[in-house]
C-alpha cells in the first residue's frame, strides 16, 4: 500500500502553512514551521517568483498534503467532482472533507489524519454498525461512526480524545466522545473547510 513519506514538517514549510500533520506536537513550540516558517533546502530562504502554474500546482499538493491523498486518487476525486453538478472546487474539497480518516480526525478519535488512516486500516473503527478498514470511504449524511467496542481503552484513541478539546467540531458533525461515537449530519459547506485554499485554482490546473 502506498503512503506519503516526506517528512511531514517539510511538507508544512514548503507549503508556507501549519497542515497539522502531527498531532499533539503541532500545538506546541516544538513545531518546526513555527521555529522556521520558510521552504527547506538550501535556497529555501530566497525570495522567489512564481508561475501561475506554480502556484496552482502548490495549491493542489498543499490539499493533497492536508488530506493524506497520493496523486492517483486526488485526481480521480477530481475527476469525479468534476463530474457532478454545481460547483467543481466544493465538490472536490466535500469530497476530500467526507473522507472516513477526515471524519475520524475531526471528531477527535484520532490525534492526525495519518493517526486516523492507520487506525482505521487496523480495524479499530465501524461504519454504520459494521468493521470499516478503508480509510478513504467518502461517507455522506446520516452516517455513523463508532470506535469499536475492544478499542475503546486503545492507549492512542484515548489520547485522542483528551487532546481533541483543542479542535472544534464543526456543525456538519456531531461527537459524542463519552459513547465514542459520531455521525455525518449533513454535507460540509465551504465555510466549514478550515484549510486557506483557493480550490479553483486547483481546478485550473486540472483544466490545462
Ligand atoms: Fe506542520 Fe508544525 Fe505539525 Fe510539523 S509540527 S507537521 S511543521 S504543524
Amino acid at each position: 500500500m502506498s503512503c506519503i513519506i516526506s517528512s511531514s514538517c517539510k511538507m508544512c514549510r514548503r507549503e508556507g502553512q501549519k497542515l497539522f500533520l502531527k498531532g499533539d506536537r503541532c500545538y506546541t513550540d516544538k513545531c518546526s514551521y513555527e521555529r522556521r516558517p520558510y521552504p527547506p533546502g538550501q535556497h529555501g530562504q530566497r525570495r522567489m517568483k512564481f508561475s501561475e502554474f506554480a502556484l496552482q500546482l502548490r495549491e493542489k499538493q498543499k490539499a493533497r498534503r492536508y488530506y493524506g491523498v497520493m496523486e492517483g486518487q486526488f485526481r480521480k476525486y477530481y475527476a469525479r467532482a468534476a463530474a457532478q453538478k454545481g460547483d467543481t472546487g466544493l465538490n472536490l474539497l466535500r469530497q476530500l472533507e467526507l473522507r472516513f480518516d477526515n471524519i475520524v480526525y475531526t471528531l477527535g478519535f484520532a490525534a492526525s489524519r495519518r493517526e486516523a488512516k492507520q487506525l482505521i486500516r487496523h480495524n479499530h473503527f465501524m461504519l454504520n454498525g459494521k468493521r470499516a478498514n478503508i480509510p478513504s470511504i467518502v461517507l455522506k449524511p446520516g452516517d455513523i461512526i463508532e470506535v469499536a467496542e475492544d478499542s475503546r481503552e486503545k492507549a492512542k484513541v484515548m489520547a485522542a480524545i483528551e487532546g481533541s478539546s483543542r479542535r472544534e467540531v464543526p456543525a456538519w458533525l456531531a461527537a459524542e466522545h463519552s459513547a465514542y461515537k459520531g455521525d455525518v449530519k449533513e454535507l460540509p459547506a465551504r465555510e466549514h473547510v478550515t484549510l486557506p485554499i483557493e480550490e479553483n485554482m486547483i481546478v485550473e490546473f486540472y483544466s490545462r
